[in-house]
């Protein structure tokens, strides 16, 4: 029996158009207001782009314009953690549980026994930033960070100033994770430059359409599909769409899951990055976020996409993007 869904590349541009005609309107959601910066970002910003595994990719709206990641860093920050320690040390280190709370909950962390439960949380992502290597040394650590979101994403992603001293000033219960992190022993370098450090990796500015490409090479276990270079292993890319499936939405994970089907990681500035594995990877923009932090147009374009090509993660056939029509 034929397990693969053949879809035209053509039928894939036509759902990515459609879903941008049908949300460019909506105005449900509000910009992130407890960051400064991000309350200012014009709001009717809507982007979308899929990245291909032959590199190609299809797009719509504003996929160029360049927006604060904010935690789709912490995919990338893992993914340099599981290079640097492997899966099993950061299941020992952080955890990869769903805490089916915001992402700042603290009371997440009383309740994981003083667990920093996944990386993909703000507490497992400072512990993250601190396990980074060279320990004990801010600017190596930095540069590493840098450097891997630049191999993923394809393109340097620079520091949006702005924003990073918007955050700064405003990250008080980010400060208190930290802090409560280091009394439990789950911080591995000084708390200060470990919290520093992930408020930077917040504050750099990604386009729509490398996110996508950051996706893809999830997607297509650990190749950078623009690049052409095998940036991690296969066994990290699947740990990595593990940890994205059980926790990228948040308290909203499993609501996202069941419709539409995508492991995918948000973040507060407005974006989002989902993985189908093998297919595609695909990232979309818009600022209004829901109340649990997730952009409203790129949850509906991207759920819209998923739906109209019956691509569920779950459907029991792999999905294949050809050139040729559909027969
Ligand atoms: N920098 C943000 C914070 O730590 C990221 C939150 C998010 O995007 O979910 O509060």
């Amino acid at each position: 029996m034929n397990r693969d869904r053949r879809i035209t590349k053509e039928e894939l541009k036509v759902a990515v158009n459609e879903a941008y005609i049908k949300f460019k309107r909506n105005e449900e959601g509000r910009n992130a207001c407890y960051i400064p910066y991000l309350a200012n970002v014009n709001r009717e910003l809507f982007g979308i782009a899929v990245c291909l595994p032959n590199g190609e990719i299809i797009t719509a709206g504003d996929s160029n314009y360049r927006f604060g990641i904010e935690s789709i860093s912490k995919v990338a920050t893992a993914i340099l953690v599981l290079k640097e320690y492997g899966t099993e040390t950061l299941l020992d280190m952080i955890g990869a549980d769903a805490t089916g709370m915001p992402f700042n909950s603290i009371l997440a962390i009383l309740l994981e026994n003083e667990h920093p439960s996944t990386p993909l949380v703000n507490a497992g992502a400072i512990s993250a930033a601190s396990m980074v290597r060279p320990v004990g040394n801010s600017r190596g650590k930095w540069e590493a960070i840098r450097e891997n979101i630049a191999e993923l994403c394809a393109g340097e992603l620079p520091l949006i100033e702005e924003l990073y001293k918007s955050e700064s000033v405003s990250n008080h219960s980010n400060r208190a994770i930290a802090w409560l992190l280091k009394s439990y022993d789950r911080i591995y370098d000084e708390p200060e430059m470990s919290l520093d450090l992930y408020t930077r990796q917040c504050s750099l500015g990604v386009t729509t359409k490398e996110l996508s490409i950051m996706a893809a090479t999830i997607a297509c276990g650990g190749y950078n599909p623009v690049t052409k270079k095998e940036l991690f292993s296969r066994r990290i890319a699947e740990r990595t769409t593990s940890l994205i499936a059980s926790v990228g939405f948040y308290e909203r994970t499993g609501d996202w899951m069941y419709s539409a089907g995508i492991p995918a990681k948000s973040g507060v500035g407005g974006g989002i990055l989902g993985i189908l594995p093998g297919a595609f990877g695909i990232a979309a923009f818009s600022p209004p976020i829901d109340n649990a932090g997730n952009s409203v147009r790129a949850q509906l374009a991207i759920r819209h996409i998923m739906e109209q090509l019956n691509l569920h993660i779950f459907s029991g056939e792999r999905a294949l993007i050809v050139e040729d029509e559909k027969n």
